[in-house]
């Protein structure tokens, strides 16, 4: 018993249904209707607002620190590696350009690497660093790391004998980076629809029907899948696992050194300075098994690691409380780290298994998943 205004306005078939609010999502959305201003885009959100990593992440824009880059080119070999650290670069320089460096809150404070006295992997590093910022100048440009030999002191850090910093990285605020997003895409002319939860996709004739939650359909002409970690709760055949990320904030320190983004061991472990506190993550390589899951909640294990790093190196000889402590599902494919873009059936495109670096390569897994939705 709909009305003729209902039909035509709100019930009318998309051209585009994007199930997932975060930055791939919305940046598919936003793309797709830049592309085709007259298409009716929509975006299907079961959270009551963006839900899924993008809201949860520690808010580094990286391009990859030193040792996690030279293990990726031993691991696939340089053009492989290569490839993704330009896709990253790239990534971050469109995520400025888009959407202005106040919007997503970016800081240009630095990127740096910590290794301890005795870490092997500074060996590694040192061995490997010329070449690797040989191989770096065609993408970031020339000496895109340096030694800081002052580094420790300069930012307060206690049993770190090296540091490597690039001036190229820095912190985004993403709270403010996901609010601005979601502004844009609803500005555009994207409806994005919050508390819908996807249960199913079935083919139907000329398009694709969602079945959602409570028992409403939507008909769709076409449907892009971004929900990431969560994909195979829909989709159980793919190769996109989840990997949960804990994160911990301190109340705020007085007199805090500490200024820019932090990796530490491959890039296992990250902190940074926000807001007058640090905030810290990682630790998953602790316990992949345990952390391949999707449920919500930090773990014992992985706190008291984090919180080891906070009280020996980041924080030496301070009792500063944790005032928060939260987790993110990020996606990560079974074999490699390159993100998991395809067409799936006829009407529907997956992208997902952004490796835990979704807000570098986001922009980009974007668009090429709506080039394919324009391939139809
Ligand atoms: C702790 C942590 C640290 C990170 N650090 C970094 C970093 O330093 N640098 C970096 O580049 N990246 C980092 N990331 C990764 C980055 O945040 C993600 O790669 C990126 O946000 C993924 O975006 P997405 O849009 O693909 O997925 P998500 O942001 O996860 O969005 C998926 C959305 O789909 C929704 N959804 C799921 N299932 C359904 C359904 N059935 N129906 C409707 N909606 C559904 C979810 O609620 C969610 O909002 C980190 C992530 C975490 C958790």
């Amino acid at each position: 018993m709909y009305s003729i205004w209902e039909q035509r306005s709100f019930l009318a078939r998309p051209d585009l249904a994007v199930v997932g609010a975060g930055l791939v999502g919305l940046f598919a959305a936003l793309h797709a209707k830049r592309l085709h201003p007259g298409w009716k885009v929509v975006v299907l959100e079961r959270g009551p607002h963006p839900s899924g990593a993008s809201v949860r992440n520690a808010g580094f824009a990286c391009f990859g620190s030193p040792s996690e880059l030279l293990a990726d080119i031993a691991a696939e070999g340089e053009a492989a590696a290569l490839h993704r650290v330009e896709e990253r670069w790239k990534g971050l320089l469109e995520l400025r350009a888009d959407m202005g460096d106040a919007a997503i809150g970016f800081e240009p404070s630095g990127g740096h690497e910590i290794y301890g006295v005795d870490d092997p992997l500074y060996n590694r590093v040192a061995e490997g660093f010329d070449r690797l910022n040989g191989l770096l100048a065609e993408i970031t440009g020339p000496k895109t790391f340096r030694w800081l030999p002052d580094g420790p002191a300069r930012f307060g850090l206690a049993r770190t004998a090296h540091m490597v910093r690039t001036d190229l990285e820095g912190p985004v605020d993403t709270g403010r980076m996901m609010r601005s997003l979601l502004a844009k895409v609803s500005e555009a002319g994207v409806e994005v629809h919050f508390g819908q939860d996807l249960q199913r996709l079935e083919n139907a004739a000329e398009g694709v029907d969602l079945v959602l939650g409570g028992g409403h359909t939507l008909r769709a002409r076409q449907v892009l899948v971004a929900t990431n970690g969560y994909v195979r709760q829909l989709l159980p055949d793919l190769d996109v696992e989840p990997a949960r990320g804990q994160v911990l904030l301190t109340e705020p320190v007085s007199g805090l050194k500490l200024k820019g983004t932090f990796h530490a061991q491959e890039g296992y472990f990250y902190f940074r300075d926000f807001d007058g506190r640090v905030l810290l993550g990682g630790g998953r390589h602790l316990d992949k098994a345990g952390e391949r899951t999707w449920e919500d909640g930090t773990t014992p294990r992985i706190m008291e690691a984090l919180e080891d790093l906070l009280r020996t190196t980041i924080l030496p000889n301070q009792n500063v409380a944790i005032a928060h402590r939260w987790s993110g599902v990020m996606g990560f494919r079974a074999q490699g780290k390159e993100p998991l873009v395809a067409r799936i059936a006829p009407s529907v495109v997956v992208a997902a298994g952004l490796s835990g670096m979704g807000v570098a390569i986001g922009v980009r897994v974007a668009r090429r998943a709506v080039g394919l939705v324009l391939r139809l």
